[in-house]
């Protein structure tokens, strides 16, 4: 298995560090406000690679942070009148909610800050101890990156430039204008815990480095957070342990890429930044994962409407053709353990997942492969006949089980089909401004036409509903009907 390691650029081998095992960190989220769809997409990914090192039979430990201490939630508590740590708490229930509605593999273990403050001042006290940080007359705590030689090793970055580009902020009693606070002196009505230097509270970085070290150990296999957090909070949480541990902190470091919508940047004051819940309203939880496990991801992603809508469409494919596998695998008593078809595709399935998450977790291979399979498996059963019905009814039967056996990784087809192509419908119906009813009703009038041979009123019900989005397929079962949009690109 490889994986890209932001630290050397490439893609490495992956070796844990104890055979079967991975420890792995990803930082989580700043719980201020409603947490948006760059959060999902994090979320989306961590628990994609841990449910895929779960499925090539590693034993992981996930850990996830909340950071519920930092100056956006006091801020924000303080101007709705509540207690920063009651504040990030209920902002905390209410991401739990957004993450179960979208159905991710949650984190094993999942930290707040406010829970490790005695694990953080431990962490700073002995970083002062070892010569790595000073505490100035207000009661700060600096760590001191000339302490630490290798400093910028991640983001390849260079002390001298990062010191000249440094603005030049006035914090009294910092030595050096790239040293970073560990720990922050607490300003008249903030949130505070006692220690040593006075009555204060913890930096941001160093809460990552003293959660990984009281969870996981000095040293982990992987670390994960968005690219933005590259520089400088990662480069930070590498100075801090391993200024503390003399040891490598981390094997492979892995970024999720950023998220523009409609090529913007998500900003609220932009006006485009999608919550998770407003996200969920408008779509299928797994439309919201397909989007963006269709691109790889380290890769960024511009979100434009109409990916939304493709996704839809992909979807509506694909479980539109699981139901028609299912049907016929039922009628011909399909067998997963019998002979299946020799051809490549079916057989192929699962080495192919394999192959591509193996790859640096390229989830946009294993999506783009689920195209040629539900293609293949809508041909064989177009094509079936009478002396092969078994067999192909048996290919069905094993691809499907292989098929979900693989994409789940994904979080893809866990519902019913037939509940979600009901789903996709009901909400392309409302578009379309027309009710089952209607176009029931329209079908029964063409039918009867037909059967008195008024072919020129069939045509013309038939033509006036295709206007309206509906398409009609006269099948030997009978006239069924569909959405033109979501039917057309797939056929
Ligand atoms: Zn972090």
């Amino acid at each position: 298995m490889k994986i890209t390691n932001s630290m050397s650029g490439k893609k490495e081998e992956f070796v844990p560090l104890k055979k079967d095992e991975v420890k792995m960190y990803a930082c989580g989220i700043t719980v201020y406000d409603l947490s948006h769809i760059g959060h999902a997409r994090q979320a989306i990914v961590y628990a994609m690679i841990t449910d895929y090192l779960r499925y090539r039979g590693y034993h992981v430990t996930y850990v996830r942070n909340y950071t519920d201490v930092d100056d956006k939630i006091i801020k924000r508590a303080n101007e709705l009148g509540k207690n920063a740590l009651e504040f990030s708490k209920e902002q905390i229930l209410e991401n739990e909610k957004d993450m179960k509605n979208l159905h991710v593999t949650e984190a094993d273990i999942k930290t707040k800050a406010s829970e490790y403050i005695p694990q953080i001042i431990k962490f700073v006290e002995n970083l002062i101890e070892k010569g790595h940080a000073y505490v100035t007359d207000k009661g700060d705590v600096y760590f001191s990156v000339k302490t630490f030689k290798e400093y910028g090793k991640l983001s390849h970055r260079k002390v001298d430039e990062l010191r000249n580009g440094v603005r030049i902020e006035v914090e009294e009693g910092k030595k050096d204008p790239v040293d970073f606070a560990l720990w922050k002196s607490a300003k008249p009505g903030e949130i505070y815990w006692e220690s040593p230097w006075g009555k204060g509270r913890p930096g941001w970085h160093i809460e990552c480095s003293a959660m990984i070290l009281n969870t996981l150990g000095e040293t982990i296999d992987i670390h994960g957070g968005g690219r933005d957090l590259l520089f400088p909070h990662h480069e930070n949480e590498i100075a801090q342990s391993e200024a503390l541990t003399d040891k490598k902190f981390v094997n492979y470091w892995t970024h999720c890429g950023l998220i523009k919508i409609n090529g913007e940047k998500m900003s609220k004051s932009l006006g485009n930044s999608l919550t998770i819940r407003d996200a969920l309203k408008m779509y299928n939880y797994e439309v919201i994962k397909y989007v963006m496990l269709s691109k790889h991801y380290a890769t960024d992603i511009d979100i434009h409407d109409k990916d939304f809508a493709l996704a839809e469409d992909h979807m509506y494919y694909f479980y539109s053709t699981i139901k028609k596998m299912e049907d016929f695998i039922n009628k011909n008593q399909g067998d997963a353990k019998a002979n299946i078809l020799e051809d490549e595709i079916p057989q192929s399935i699962v080495s192919k997942f394999i192959q591509a998450m193996d790859d640096d977790f390229n989830s946009a291979l294993a999506i783009s492969n689920l195209h040629i399979i539900f293609r293949y498996m809508n041909n064989i059963m177009k094509t079936a006949n009478k002396s092969n019905r078994q067999i192909v009814a048996n290919t069905l039967a094993k691809a499907l089980e292989n098929i979900k056996s693989v994409y789940k990784i994904l979080g893809l087809f866990e519902q019913n089909p037939e509940d979600f192509i009901h789903e996709m419908k009901e909400k392309y119906l409302k578009k379309l401004n027309i009710d089952i009813k209607q176009i029931e009703s329209e079908i029964e009038k063409r039918a009867e036409a037909k059967k008195v041979k008024d072919f020129e009123t069939a045509d013309s019900i038939r033509a006036n509903l295709d206007e309206k989005g509906i398409i009609l397929n006269d099948t030997v079962d009978g006239t069924v009907w569909d959405i033109k949009e979501l039917y057309s690109t797939n056929q």
